[in-house]
């Protein structure tokens, strides 16, 4: 069999196996239709079953998490942690509490998160897990409630050294909160099993900034390759959560022009910009009093735009830092139309298939998620080895360390696609490189 019909053939597998997952099919076809050339070169990998193993996960866990609100009623929501791929390292990657998660989407996660830490240089393998719990409009009582239950069962499967969960959409610090103390509470040990702890008990600092900063990290590069800075860029962000905030601060300290942030409900534009005072209302308007990001325009001088999202204003710089498919190909003509040279993805897998051939038919830069928000999944494996070492580095430290890991993922991911005759296709670079080691990784240990 040649290898596009070797390929073919494990997609296929994968869409008969996983029915009704598209997300996670996705999610596979795009790291797939990059391997033909590494398959052609390491037939090694072939003849290793590689793919076959890759494309499914080591152990999946699917759990009830029964939990009781303030009134006394009792609600039931499904858990799931994802164990996809521990060649390289413990199982590492984010919890995600939405009511849109279901184990196709986790898995997609799963699957990125496999290639993201391995092109983090770090000894980390691939894991997501979560629930299909909405924390909009609980009290903190009720989300402590559901955490507890949750962490219940979650606790008989991670471990330190095994499996070290951190925060996604709808996870942060008040939820790492409540999941540590459940689980020190269980197991009577006080470890690293979670990152993205707050700074009193373990955690690191820069963590909660490091997706941000290191999604902009990434564009500093790719913009360092035209003979060119981020200083004065206009920018669009989107989603108004952790990574979206940090990739905001990020661009105001080093000059650029945020001009746009969104939530589930609409986006707000604000063409004078978005500078720091702003961004400490969005901040607090967000992580203290969990309110909508309309209220943003109701107090400064923005526009609101129900249901939109920020893709037709026009800027130099797109920053998706939200969830997946949030951008289609309409969207992406929309921002070439605007002036857009530059798509550095804070979210996982933002920008649709269609979207992701409009960029690079277009010959702008983009910077695909597994590379450009890698800087998160990066400062909690620092958080790791500083548990392990049980001190705490300074901020400047590990900020450092952040940017010489996003410079050296850049590096690594234009150095490849040069490699492979592909040169400025970062979509290339990284799915190659990440995967190279991992299956590399995967040989030297035999059939496991
Ligand atoms: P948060 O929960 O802090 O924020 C998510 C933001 O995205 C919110 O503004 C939310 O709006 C919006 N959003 C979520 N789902 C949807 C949806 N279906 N449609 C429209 N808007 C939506 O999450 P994070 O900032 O942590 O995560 C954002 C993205 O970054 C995700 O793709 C995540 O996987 C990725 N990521 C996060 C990392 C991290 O360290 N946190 C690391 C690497 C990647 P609303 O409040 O209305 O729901």
């Amino acid at each position: 069999m040649n290898t596009t019909d070797y390929l073919a053939s494990i997609l296929n597998q994968v869409a008969q196996r996983n029915a009704g997952e598209p997300e996670f099919h996705q999610a596979v076809h795009e790291i797939l239709e990059c391997l033909g050339p590494v398959l052609t070169r390491r037939p090694e990998f072939v003849e290793a079953s590689i793919l076959e193993r890759l494309v499914e996960p080591e152990r999946q866990i699917f759990f009830r998490v029964p939990w009781v609100d303030d009134k006394g009623k009792v609600h039931v929501n499904r858990g799931f942690r994802i164990q996809f791929n521990s060649a390289i390292g413990p199982y590492k990657g984010g919890l995600r509490f939405h009511p849109s998660v279901n184990a196709g989407i986790l898995k997609f996660l799963a699957f990125e998160q496999i290639f993201k830490n391995s092109l983090t240089s770090l000894p980390m393998g691939g894991g997501k897990g979560g629930s299909d719990f909405d924390s909009k409009g609980k009290s903190d009582n009720e989300v402590m409630s559901f955490c507890q239950s949750f962490m219940t069962e979650l606790s008989k499967h991670i471990g330190a050294n095994s499996d070290v969960p951190a925060g996604d959409i709808g996870v942060g610090a008040r939820e790492i909160g409540y999941l540590f103390g459940q689980y020190k509470r269980l197991r009577n040990e006080f470890t690293g099993v979670l990152t993205g702890k707050s700074l009193n008990w373990g955690g690191s600092l820069i963590r909660p900034e490091a997706t941000g900063y290191g999604s902009v990290y990434f564009a500093v590069e790719m913009l360092a390759t035209r003979g060119e800075s981020i200083d004065g860029k206009r920018c669009v962000v989107s989603g108004s959560g952790n990574v979206a905030q940090y990739t905001a601060e990020k661009l105001i300290q080093l000059g650029a022009v945020p001009l746009t942030f969104s939530d589930s409900h609409g986006t707000i534009y604000d063409p004078a910009g978005i500078d720091k005072e702003k961004l400490d209302f969005v901040m607090h308007l967000k992580n203290v009093r969990r309110g909508r990001i309309k209220e943003y325009a109701d107090r400064f001088k923005a526009e609101y735009r129900e249901g939109a999202t920020p893709w037709e204003v026009p800027c130099d710089c797109a920053f998706p830092s939200a969830t997946q498919n949030e951008l289609d190909g309409g969207d992406a003509k929309k921002l070439l139309a605007g002036g857009c040279k530059l798509i550095s993805e804070g979210a996982n897998m933002p920008s649709t298939p269609e979207a992701v051939e409009i960029f690079q038919a277009a010959k702008i830069l983009y910077g695909p998620g597994k590379a450009a928000n890698a800087g998160g999944v990066a400062t909690s494996g620092l958080e790791m080895s500083q548990n392990s070492m049980r001190l705490n580095w300074s901020r400047e430290e590990v900020d450092a360390r952040l940017l010489e890991i996003m410079r050296n993922i850049h590096r690594n991911c234009s150095e490849t696609a040069e490699l492979y005759g592909a040169p400025g296709n970062y979509v290339v670079g990284a799915n190659i490189a990440g995967f190279t080691k991992v299956a590399e990784s995967m040989l030297e240990q035999g059939v496991v």
